[in-house]
């Protein structure tokens, strides 16, 4: 395999929410094959394997994480064909969306602001209320449980609410039609989309962005706030004054204290609701 392994590897940098302790082996695959010989090799070895995208969905426990955590950084390649762009799993969102804009390519604004990586955007169907990843997926590059890459078109798509439907297959790359506009006017859409977002969500500060699923016709947020929780506190873990589903850290957060305000929030809006909050964010070891 091209690319590299090491042992231990503290995982807090990579994750936006500055938490975690270090994976028993971090793997970093150079090109798409060796991706698909990574998950043939955790497979042939029993190891448990995991994929990190921008880390900025997921709380790692303070221990660290078992097995293999494989980040797909290196896979940054962009290809326009026209209308169609494609887009490898490790492109950060940010860059993918200057990148349309410039080319005059509108459709993914409705991603604005969100600190994903391709695939990971892929791996949760990352939305907006103004539409999701899916909405413009024409096809994707994935690797398959048993390690073989396929292409599997819109007829092979399963995706849901806040989840992509990769059943366990790595995302490679993702193909996107787009539709052509001024860039000028892209470039607008995406400066009040912003705009909008650093108003109403703590942008700056550390988080997973929103900790719980909406519930089915109503808002997380709206229900935490209701129940009169912004600003309780687990250790160095707050729930956000500025939007009540963002849990941010002060810089001395850890997952212990993580889960433990994710079971306060939840038990009092049960109790005050009668609403089960489901987890939207991912939790690894522990
Ligand atoms: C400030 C902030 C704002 C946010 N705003 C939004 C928002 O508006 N809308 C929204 O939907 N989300 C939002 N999020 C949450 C998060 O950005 C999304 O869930 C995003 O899709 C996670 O992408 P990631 O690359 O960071 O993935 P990670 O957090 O690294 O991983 C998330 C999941 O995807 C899997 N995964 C990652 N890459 C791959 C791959 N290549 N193949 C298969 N599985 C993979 C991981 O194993 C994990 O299960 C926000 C987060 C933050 C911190």
């Amino acid at each position: 395999m091209h690319g590299s392994v090491r042992e231990q590897v503290p995982l807090a940098p990579y994750m936006h929410l500055r938490i975690g302790g270090p994976a028993e082996w971090f793997v970093e695959p150079f090109a798409e094959a060796d991706v698909a010989m990574v998950v043939t090799a955790c497979r042939d070895l029993d190891l448990p394997l995991r994929v990190l995208g921008g880390g900025s969905n997921v709380v790692v426990a303070d221990a660290g994480v078992p097995g293999v955590v494989m980040h797909l950084a290196s896979l940054n390649r962009m290809v326009r064909d026209g209308q169609r762009l494609t887009a490898g799993a490790g492109v950060t969102l940010p860059t993918l969306l200057r990148n349309t804009k410039e080319v005059g390519l509108a459709g993914l604004e409705r991603l604005t602001g969100i600190p994903a990586m391709v695939g990971g955007a892929v791996a949760m169907n990352a939305g907006t209320r103004d539409g999701e990843t899916f909405d413009l997926l024409t096809s994707l590059t994935v690797v398959e449980p048993d390690g073989r890459i396929a292409v599997w078109g819109r007829d092979r798509f399963r995706q849901q609410y806040r989840d992509g439907g990769l059943a366990g297959a790595v995302a490679l790359q993702a193909t996107f039609e787009l539709t052509p506009d001024d860039p000028a006017a892209i470039f607008a859409r995406f400066s009040a989309s912003l705009k909008k977002r650093n108003q109403s969500q703590p942008v700056s500060q550390r988080s997973v962005g929103c900790v719980f699923r909406n519930p089915s016709g109503d808002a997380a947020g709206r229900l935490i706030e209701q129940a009169g929780l912004k600003g309780t506190r687990q250790g160095g873990i707050e729930v956000s004054g500025l939007h009540a589903n963002y849990f941010v850290n002060d810089g001395t957060g850890t997952a212990a204290a993580f889960v433990q305000l994710l079971q306060d929030v939840r038990a009092a809006v049960r109790s005050r609701f009668g609403v089960e909050l489901e987890p939207e964010v991912k939790f690894w070891g522990g």
